[in-house]
């Protein structure tokens, strides 16, 4: 269309997703200017599998932009990795929810073990470990009060300073789960190398878990061998009574989903009584 021998790298399509998330990107340093109150967290229970007590509550962020509406994670997020944006993002997220865990804490004389999604670049930056225990020790808390989410991503780095880090967050207290597990490449590998306390089953494997022979073989090879290795095994996304039944006698420990509740802000999910 352009003309013979003409090379185009960018098509109309690309300019207009490309000036999307440029759009996005500045809405999004703006969110986080400070008294911008467009970010929050919402908090969703994870429970004990039999009794179905909640026992942790992960820590999920939501946005809603004057400009844009509210977008969800799975938008932005993806963008944010993109630049050092994520930093500032992945900043705010844990010393909010350090904030929170601080006033459960004080209000209710306890607070759930909260769990907090970090990003690999995050992850892997270097002043991550010394910002992880100024926040600590700005909120007054301990490292155990804190699960760090991390994805396979993470793992595939694996060096021996990756290692060192691992074990010295699991040393201090802090809980280190595998998040979406089973979506990566050489899952198993990563559980057995490195010391993670908590596995979750992504939600592709537990929708529809009490259907499909297949899935449900994958869950118990999951189960048999988190529970080899010492690990607490979690199933992530159960929205049903069936999916639930089968997880429980396959073992899972705990379990997130709709069935069990929805994120909510914090005003409407105080903790429980500790048990
Ligand atoms: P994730 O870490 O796998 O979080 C679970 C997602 O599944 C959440 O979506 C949650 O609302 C949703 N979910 C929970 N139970 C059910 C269910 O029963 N059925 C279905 N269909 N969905 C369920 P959400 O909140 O939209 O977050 C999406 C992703 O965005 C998260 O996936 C995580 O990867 C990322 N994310 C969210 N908050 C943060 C954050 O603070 N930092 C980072 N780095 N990533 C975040
Ligand atoms: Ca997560
Ligand atoms: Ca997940
Ligand atoms: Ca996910």
């Amino acid at each position: 269309a352009h003309g013979r021998g003409e090379w185009r790298f960018f098509s109309d399509d690309m300019d207009a997703r490309l000036a999307a998330s440029l759009r996005l990107e500045s809405a999004l340093r703006s969110a986080l200017a400070e008294g911008s109150q467009e970010l929050q967290l919402h908090y969703q229970p994870i429970c004990d599998a039999r009794t179905g007590a909640p026992v942790k509550v992960e820590a999920l962020l939501r946005w809603n932009s004057p400009t844009l509406g509210p977008v969800g994670p799975d938008r932005f997020i993806p963008i944010a990795e993109q630049s050092a944006l994520i930093l500032d993002l992945g900043h705010w997220v844990m010393n909010e929810a350090m904030r929170q865990v601080a006033a459960w804490r004080a209000a209710h004389g306890h607070a759930p073990v909260v769990s907090v999604n970090v990003s690999v670049r995050q992850f892997l930056h270097k002043d991550f470990e010394l910002q992880l225990y100024s926040l600590l020790l700005l909120h007054g808390l301990p490292a155990s009060q804190i699960e760090l989410e991390l994805t396979e991503s993470v793992l595939a780095g694996e060096d021996e300073e990756l290692q060192g880090l691992l074990a010295r967050l699991r040393d201090a207290g802090w809980g280190l789960s595998l998040d979406d597990f089973g979506t990566g490449y050489s899952s198993l590998s990563y559980l057995a190398r490195f010391r993670l306390s908590t596995v979750k089953i992504d939600r592709s494997f537990v929708r529809g878990v009490d259907q499909d022979a297949r899935k449900r073989s994958l869950v118990r090879a999951i189960v048999s061998m988190g529970h080899s290795l010492g690990l607490v095994v979690v199933a992530e996304g159960v929205e049903t009574e069936a999916e639930r039944g089968v997880l429980l006698q396959e073992g899972c420990d705990q379990l997130q989903g709709y069935l069990l509740g929805r994120p909510a802000p914090a005003q409407d999910r105080p903790p429980t009584p500790a048990a």
